[in-house]
């Protein structure tokens, strides 16, 4: 839309996540949704690269005959792996090509692109994890492919994608509206905030065991950006809200609800079936009590009532969640772009 030259400043009234006014796009003030600033300067404050993190350690024990790591060990890092490789890119590509273009919100835009170069920062984790151990590279990004329970994870996100990435999809109309505030809660609150989490209960499984802890450090980090584009995705479901209470409807309730209850059952199933012995241990009724925690809790994010109440077994993720810069979360890394205090997160 061109722009309407010595027009008035824009008011801020009219500015909304969707369906704001057309021609403010370009302008961050006057700003409204404060929020998404915030995200975007906390982000930046956490900047860290794959390549700031020692895999020495990592490739002595990935190399090493003696055992160090089991095979039941060494399957459940390739299979992590076979999950994660893929699934930031299927986030960055949600981001970029389906996501921006429909926000009206500045500062919003601000934080996606933010947030879709840290998905690029995850993928190159991942290539430089399976790279420094010598994996065998298009082994471990097909596995997307060839193992079922992951293939099932990405296709449900991905038949999302026939909805709001349809080049003639426009948001502003009821049904559309609905459909867009659907792909935040698909990709945010069950991609990024339930797909990720056996995977990363493994990660800090091996790091208990002082075992791959470079790999699991990557992890660590992917997991502290990942919470942030969670919580992000979030803020954006509750504001929307607030912006078009309409669209909440009972029915539309229960379809997410919905939802994340398919997503539950395609983790656990993910989890049951790649670690069939279970690992560090955790076994099959764990993980599907902690998915099913977890999902409780994504729910009631947005207002929703949790639907299993199952206690959390894996205690010690919250801790490793909630982890701050006093447990020296920092202390091995080579570069401190931190410059506030803000790193809670
Ligand atoms: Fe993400």
């Amino acid at each position: 839309m061109p722009i309407s030259k010595g027009a008035k400043p824009v008011d801020i009234n009219s500015r909304k996540i969707i369906n704001g006014a057309d021609a403010d796009v370009m302008q961050l003030y006057p700003m409204k949704h404060h929020f998404a600033w915030e995200y975007y300067l906390a982000s930046n404050a956490n900047h860290w690269l794959p390549t700031e993190i020692s895999m020495q350690k990592d490739v002595e024990q990935w190399k090493s005959t003696s055992g160090v790591l089991t095979a039941d060990e060494r399957q459940a890092l390739e299979t992590v792996l076979g999950f994660f490789t893929t699934a930031d890119s299927i986030a960055a590509n949600n981001v970029v090509l389906a996501v921006y273009k429909h926000i009206t919100s500045p500062e919003v835009r601000m934080y996606l692109l933010r947030q879709g170069y840290e998905e690029a920062i995850h993928t190159h984790a991942y290539q430089y994890i399976v790279e420094s151990l010598g994996m065998d590279e298009s082994k471990i990004f097909n596995k997307y492919r060839e193992i079922e329970s992951i293939y099932n994870k990405d296709n449900m996100i991905l038949s999302f994608n026939e909805g709001i990435f349809d080049p003639h999809f426009k948001t502003g109309t009821f049904e559309n509206d609905q459909k867009f505030l659907e792909n935040i809660v698909v990709f945010s609150l069950i991609m990024e905030g339930i797909f990720f989490y056996s995977s990363f209960a493994v990660m800090f499984g091996f790091q208990r065991q002082n075992k791959m802890v470079g790999s699991a450090e990557q992890i660590q980090y992917i997991m502290r950006d990942e919470s942030m584009h969670l919580n992000f995705g979030i803020q954006l479901v509750n504001t929307i809200k607030e912006e078009q209470p309409e669209l909440w409807t009972p029915e539309f309730q229960q379809r997410i609800i919905d939802l994340v209850k398919r997503a539950v059952v395609l983790e656990y199933t993910f989890a049951k079936e790649v670690f069939p012995k279970g690992i560090f241990g955790m076994n099959a009724e764990g993980f599907k009590a902690y998915i099913e925690h977890i999902a409780d809790r994504r729910l009631n994010s947005i207002g929703l009532p949790s639907q299993y109440n199952t206690e959390n077994p894996f205690g010690w993720m919250s801790e490793a969640i909630d982890l701050n810069k006093e447990k020296n979360f920092f202390e091995t890394r080579v570069t401190e772009y931190k410059t506030g205090g803000t790193l809670n997160w």
